[in-house]
């Protein structure tokens, strides 16, 4: 079912023609094999989800072949230009400001106003995503809590069966993640460490902010409050989940046959699927918050999910979001 495609033209032409038609594919970089999906389309990130079997929703990478194609989507700051020049294609991520009119999913950041791009340094990679002509989002390619997977055999030992193909680009040269850089706060601060140096990257701009350790970070997790996490975004109306009716003065997150009475609605699916819900929740909640805020409602009312697939992970988030606020 997973074609396994031969690095080679043939292959990489077949394998942009699977991403432009909304397919997953799986390919080598020179960190470890990503999970691609085309970033601008929110039923393909949808997909990415569902094939990795991720009980929550969190930001993924968006690869581009240049800079140039990067800083088209994202606002290049003087510090991001000078480690771009300095480092890609390479295995530094930096996380910058989305620009308006940005096409990416807001699936793909997990509803947030940034964005995490990279430019790999990988011949094949590269050569994919100029064929793509698309940002392609790229998770590592294995199933939610397995190891990232460096080569083509570990991505099939865990995806085969979900995902379209794998184009085989032999072992992954570096095998580590990449270094993950925020650049949208007052300093930078590094996300995680990764192939690209702390120091190297200090040498260049300056002192950047550490990462917080591993068990400070599963600690703050699973508090489940929003706002502890960078990754969350929360809507400014507050959130009701699991709502069996709705008030006059409630906006509407329906899922399958509305809840009659919503000042206004916003239907995540109306025949209840959940790949369709997932790639609507964040363009559903933030039309339903300025929408709701516009006409001054109390608050969200979202209907329940079922909890399972991709339900989990929007039911995370709906969770979130509803969590007391401090
Ligand atoms: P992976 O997709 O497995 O390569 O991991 C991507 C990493 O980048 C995760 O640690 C994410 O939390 C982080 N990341 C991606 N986008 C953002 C963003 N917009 N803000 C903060 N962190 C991000
Ligand atoms: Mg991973």
């Amino acid at each position: 079912m997973t074609e396994v495609l031969t690095a080679d033209a043939a292959g990489i032409a077949r394998a942009a023609a699977l991403l432009r038609a909304g397919g997953l594919v799986a390919f080598g970089t020179e960190t470890v094999y990503g999970l691609g999906a085309d970033a601008s389309n929110p039923a393909a990130v949808a997909a990415v989800f569902d094939a990795k079997g991720r009980p929550h929703f969190n930001p993924l990478i968006c690869h581009y072949p240049d800079a140039e194609a990067a800083f088209a989507h994202v606002e290049a700051t003087p510090d991001a230009r000078r480690l771009a020049a300095a480092f890609w294609p390479g295995p530094l991520t930096m996380v910058l400001p989305r620009r308006p009119g940005c096409p990416v999913a807001l699936l793909a950041g997990a509803g947030l106003e940034t964005l995490a791009v990279r430019v790999p340094a990988h011949p094949v990679a590269l050569a994919l995503l100029r064929a793509v002509g698309r940002p392609v989002a790229a998770p590592s390619a294995n199933r939610s809590g397995q190891v990232s997977p460096s080569t083509a055999e570990h991505v099939l030992a865990g995806l085969s069966g979900r995902i379209a193909a794998v184009l085989d680009c032999g072992p992954c040269p570096v095998g580590v993640e990449s270094t993950v850089l925020d650049l949208t706060g007052p300093r930078p601060v590094l996300l995680r460490p990764g192939g690209a140096e702390a120091e190297a990257i200090e040498a260049l701009i300056g002192k950047v902010g550490r990462p917080i350790p591993p068990a400070a970070a599963e600690a703050a997790r699973g508090l489940r409050s929003p706002g502890l996490l960078v990754s969350h975004y929360a809507p400014g109306l507050p959130v009701r989940i699991d709502a069996a009716s709705v008030a006059a003065d409630e906006a509407l997150l329906a899922f399958g046959p509305p809840l009659p009475g919503a000042a206004v609605a916003f239907n995540l699916s109306e025949t209840g699927d959940l790949t369709e819900a997932a790639a609507r929740l964040f363009a559903g909640l933030r039309w339903l918050d300025a929408e709701g805020t516009r006409r001054g409602l109390a608050r969200i009312a979202a209907m329940p999910v079922p909890a399972r697939g991709l339900g989990l992970a929007i039911n995370d988030r709906l969770q979130r979001a509803a969590a007391p606020r401090s």
